[in-house]
């Protein structure tokens, strides 16, 4: 390399950092050397070095966008089991893991019994928005309710609930575990009906409609909550056992007759 082009390459270097272009900066080179060989003209040189930009600019703010979500483990549809669900909807599930209920702010709403897969379905749903660009974040329902009374005690409420309402996707898990206090479900409720028709909800619960009140805490915000949720809402029923009990049955059963079990 002579004198003037290890000056250009170190000027250039500057003004893409500069211009915070860190694919480009780091490729320029190496893409130079292959399009020469390969007798690439300028145009065709420039299109490759933006290309790869904007790749790495996206697959980032996917990155983003997951670690943003919070969700407590990873879950995709790969490891989900449908034969051992046979009264769920496989289609219906497909058909929302292409997300187009949240162009259209519809809610999911998960229910059965605990250990069902309703969480692992949830995780899936939210992991593929993210993946679709779309904004998430996942909340145990007693997680959001703290979240929620120690934001109002520190003032602080407005803040949350504004940055709330940029989500396109708000992720409610086990709605109705713990009867929540009459602030906390009063708290819970103007999330929800501030999210009706603004964002999309997945709720999962394992309670059946008629003991919601009991969690609650009364039958109008119970009314109202179940009027706002079911409006323009797909549900998905997760039934039978609990997976891991069957998954630890199955482990009995094996080592009972003869086979060893690897244990972690
Ligand atoms: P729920 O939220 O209904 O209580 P989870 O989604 O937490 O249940 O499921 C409990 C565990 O069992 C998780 O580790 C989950 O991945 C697994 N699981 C549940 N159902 C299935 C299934 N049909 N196929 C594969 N794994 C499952
Ligand atoms: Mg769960």
């Amino acid at each position: 390399m002579t004198k003037t082009q290890t000056k250009s390459v170190v000027l250039l270097q500057h003004h893409l950092k500069n211009l915070r272009l860190p694919t480009i900066l780091s490729e320029c080179e190496k893409v130079a050397v292959r399009c020469a060989t390969d007798n690439v003209d300028h145009l065709g040189y420039l299109l490759q070095l933006s290309e790869l930009e904007l790749i790495e600019r996206e697959r980032r703010a996917a990155e983003r966008r997951l670690k943003a979500a919070k969700f407590p483990t990873h879950k995709t549809l790969d490891t989900f089991d449908f034969k051992v669900q046979p009264s769920l909807n496989k289609l219906l599930v497909n058909e929302l893991m292409r997300g187009e209920y949240i162009e259209k702010r519809e809610n999911i709403l998960l229910v059965g019994n605990s250990g069902t897969g309703k969480t692992h379905l949830a995780i899936s749903l939210g992991i593929a928005a993210c993946g679709q660009g779309k904004k998430v974040r996942f909340y145990q329902v007693t997680e959001l309710i703290t979240h929620l009374m120690e934001a109002r005690e520190d003032r602080d409420l407005l803040r949350l609930k504004r940055q709330l309402s940029k989500l396109d996707l708000l992720i409610l898990d086990e709605l109705g575990y713990v009867p929540a206090s009459k602030l906390g479900a009063e708290l819970l409720f103007d999330v929800i009906s501030t999210a009706y028709e603004r964002m999309s909800l997945i709720v999962t619960t394992n309670l059946p409609f008629e003991n919601w009140p009991e969690v609650l805490g009364s039958e109008r915000l119970t009314g109202a909550t179940l009027d706002r949720l079911t409006h323009r809402c797909h549900i998905l029923e997760t039934a039978g056992e609990s997976y891991r009990l069957q998954d630890a049955k199955r482990r009995r059963t094996k080592s009972s007759s003869g086979e060893s079990i690897k244990t972690k």
